[in-house]
């Protein structure tokens, strides 16, 4: 479990390639110090060529497939997928330091990394963003200019064959408006820290602070 005494709490984000995912998630990044929010994002390791406006390190982690593959065999990966015949996946590494120190993390990862990393972590919350239509994610798609015909039909394609596993997501962002996307997201964590499956250790916490002294009033 991730949440027992204080510990941070993972936050799956899902959804479709160009649902505005990777947005939300770094706005709510930004903003998340002045909505009192300490969180962290954990950068996967992909073994795709670096897209326009991406920077190593913060976007991903670039690396051949050999050192992808050793990575796997080094156990060195929480989860991971392929995806348009690419690797991706969560580094280990960082993860459990930040749940030890109090901070959520969030993993911007795909449907069945999702249930990987819920078969170790069953208490992390999960969180669906959905495109306001296929129209919609059609024009993002051609619109950031990343990939090819054939890559842009098989993004939407896998669209809506993963769209119908939003339905097992405890949360779904129907992702219209960027800046009310991230607020919600933030919202969710807060919520979530508070949410009796990840406090529910405080109890125990503040009745053994009842002391002794009381108890022996409570006797006389
Ligand atoms: P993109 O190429 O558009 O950046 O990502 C393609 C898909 O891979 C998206 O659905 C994205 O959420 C997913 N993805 C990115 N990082 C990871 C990861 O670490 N693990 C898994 N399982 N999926 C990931």
């Amino acid at each position: 479990m991730n949440n027992e005494n204080g510990k941070g709490i993972i936050i799956i984000v899902s959804g479709p390639s160009a649902s505005g995912k990777g947005t939300v998630v770094s706005r709510a990044l930004a903003k998340a110090d002045d909505a009192r929010v300490d969180v962290q994002l954990s950068i996967s390791m992909t073994t795709r060529g670096i897209g326009k406006g991406e920077v190593d390190g913060e976007t991903y982690y670039y690396v051949s497939k050999e050192d992808f593959e050793k990575n796997i065999a080094d156990n060195n990966l929480v989860e991971y997928n392929s995806y348009a015949g690419e690797y991706y996946g969560t580094p280990k590494d960082k993860l459990e330091g930040w749940l030890n120190s109090g901070s959520s993390v969030i993993l911007e990862i795909d449907v069945n990394g999702a249930k990987q990393v819920l078969s170790q972590y069953p208490e992390a919350v999960t969180v669906y963003i959905l495109p306001p239509s296929f129209q919609e994610l059609e024009y993002r798609l051609r619109n950031r200019g990343r990939d090819s015909e054939e890559k842009i039909r098989y993004r939407l394609a896998k669209g809506r064959d993963e769209i119908p596993e939003a339905h097992w997501y405890d949360y779904i962002l129907v992702n219209e408006i960027i800046e009310e996307s991230a607020d919600d997201l933030l919202c969710i964590i807060r919520a979530e820290k508070n949410s009796r499956r990840h406090i529910e250790y405080k109890i125990d916490e503040v009745l053994a602070t009842y002391g002794e002294d009381r108890k022996e009033e409570q006797n006389d």
